[in-house]
């Protein structure tokens, strides 16, 4: 039996054509009509002349959008770090430490001190160490992933834990920080933090654990109007998460996952390519409505905010940093995964990156020949005016994190560049301006993931963390519209989903989320104070903010949302 539904009395945006209505239409998790209250009762009167049960629910006037699709994000790593120690608005290192010890009385018991969050320059000189929490905590483990999670920063005890001396090689793409004399300092840049820090947390870390920290990403996107996702490092251990989150619902889930697999750079041809024969395996294994594997991830460089992307030309403090990917290792690999249909999904920061990503790119269509693919780019942050338009005759979708150009986390990336580059930082409107695909996304848990603040960075440039701040380059600043429509629709279509959801019309899947005020009224001020108060996913009301009866199903009957 099918269920039907009308919402009616709402502010629909479409992020389709017309942008706006007043009414949607339901049939068992699909959208049945858009319009006006008449138009979507005529559809279902249609659709159905021997009438079934209608519900309708009244939406009391709210604005409706399409459910927003978080187009870069790291589900497990989310998870974990909700249940971490924040530090991200620990300002000083006092402060720092004085959550850490009160985290410690807390759990006097838990073998180790987990921290996330924490930004460069609320330590003194911008410069973490070791001894800065052994002072507070000599005898734990301490792990603090910094805010952008390309370092860490550990005590003496951790080090221990990890067995880093001064006869520790740094790995491919890192760097174990060390003092004047050569030991180490307490800090992992990179793959340093990847292959020591988080490789080591995560073998400790139980199924249960991860299973945790799944529901608590769930829940906590459901919560901010986020219907659908697509992480971008799974691995074994996350997609094993992910199908018991899955078989616990009896194979669905809450909410839709689509993801890339990690390739790390081993340094070895034929270990790569393996890596992409894992993930075009899966592709064809895991591939439902609500888990599916799209595509590879390769990491091409680091941050600016630590000087480990990798630019064309050298920072303020002259350094700079090596790909870590190599053309020539990279080139294979993206060809092997475009031949098997696989979406490439690329991280490049830094122009020199960006580049590099293009060029692997461009062999693919040289060796593979036309075919239907939809490669991306992550980040984006400083790029090469040619490489904009090199990206949109490419068809490369640029997949950018408004959050990640806050004004109040904008000070430290500028500074590292130094020049007049910091005033081309984030230039979606030049992406977009040149013809190419603009997906918003959080990258969380490296920003935070809440999607009506990251719409409100994306409108207006300015700080959703702290207004004290001027806006940042506003010239870059999208219209309120387009940001939905590059967080909604141009987020399915980085996921090749444009013909199943991300807009609200016939025929694409019931995904939305109603808010409890209007920005397009009331101005994009609201964003910060808007909550989203109900969630739907597939037709299913998969969040409600408050805790009012369920609606009665009786043709006719009206419940508030
Ligand atoms: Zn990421």
């Amino acid at each position: 039996m099918t269920r039907r539904t009308v919402y009616v009395n709402a502010r629909v945006f479409t992020a389709d054509e017309p942008a706006w209505a007043e009414a949607i239409a339901v049939d068992d998790g699909t959208i049945l009509a858009v319009g006006t209250e008449p138009e979507v009762r005529a559809a279902v009167g249609g659709a159905d002349p021997g009438g079934a049960d209608v519900e309708t629910v009244d939406l009391d006037g709210r604005l409706v959008l399409p459910g927003v699709i978080d187009a870069h994000t790291h589900l497990v790593m989310m998870g974990e770090a909700l249940g971490r120690v924040g530090l991200t608005d620990a300002r000083s290192l006092d402060e720092i430490r004085a959550r850490l010890v009160a985290a410690r009385a807390a759990a006097p018991d838990a073998p180790r001190v987990l921290g996330r969050g924490w930004l460069f320059d609320s330590v003194p000189g911008s410069a973490p160490t070791a001894a800065m929490l052994d002072e507070v905590l000599p005898d734990v483990p301490i792990y603090l992933d910094a805010n952008d999670y390309h370092s860490c920063w550990v005590n003496s005890a951790a080090l221990a834990e990890l067995g880093i001396t001064r006869d520790t090689p740094d790995p491919i793409g890192g760097r174990i920080g060390r003092d004047a004399e050569g030991e180490p300092d307490g800090m992992l840049y990179e793959t340093a933090a990847q292959q020591y820090a988080w490789e080591h947390l995560a073998a400790q870390a139980t199924d249960a654990d991860r299973d945790a920290a799944v529901e608590r990403t769930i829940a906590a996107y459901l919560a901010t109007g986020v219907t659908g996702v697509v992480d971008m490092a799974f691995d074994e251990l996350g997609l094993a998460a992910f199908r018991r989150a899955a078989e616990r619902r009896g194979g669905t889930l809450p909410i839709r996952v689509v993801a890339h697999w990690f390739v790390a750079n081993t340094g070895d041809a034929s270990a790569n390519l393996a890596q992409v024969a894992r993930a075009a395996s899966l592709a064809d294994e895991v591939a439902t409505p609500w888990l599916r594997i799209a595509g590879i991830k390769l990491v091409l460089d680091g941050v600016i905010d630590a000087c480990t992307a990798a630019m064309r030309h050298p920072y303020v403090d002259g350094s700079n940093a090596e790909p870590i990917w190599p053309l020539e290792a990279l080139e294979p690999v993206v060809a092997a995964a475009d031949a098997a249909g696989l979406q490439v999904a690329l991280h490049a920061i830094g122009d020199a990156a960006s580049g590099i990503a293009l060029d692997a790119l461009e062999h693919a269509h040289a060796v593979n020949g036309d075919r239907d693919r939809r490669h991306r780019i992550e980040h984006l942050e400083f790029v090469d005016r040619a490489d904009v338009a090199r990206l949109a005759r490419l068809g490369v979708v640029a997949s950018m994190q408004p959050v990640h150009a806050d004004p109040a986390i904008w000070a430290n990336w500028a500074a590292m560049l130094g020049d007049e580059r910091a005033d081309r930082g984030f230039p979606w409107t030049e992406i977009t301006d040149a013809g190419a695909v603009l997906a918003f996304s959080t990258d969380a848990p490296t920003a935070p993931h809440e999607a009506l603040p990251n719409l409100y960075v994306a409108a207006t440039r300015r700080s959703a963390l702290d207004d004290s701040f001027p806006a940042n380059h506003p010239e870059y600043a999208v219209p309120l519209a387009d940001a939905v429509r590059h967080a909604t629709r141009d987020a399915a279509y980085s996921c090749r989903e444009e013909g199943s959801r991300g807009r609200l019309a016939p025929g694409l899947a019931a995904d939305f989320a109603v808010i409890d005020r209007d920005p397009f009224e009331l101005g994009d001020d609201a964003l910060l104070e808007a909550r989203v108060i109900r969630t739907v996913v597939a037709g299913r009301t998969a969040y409600r903010a408050d805790a009012r009866p369920t609606e009665s199903t009786d043709r006719g009957a009206r419940a508030a949302a």
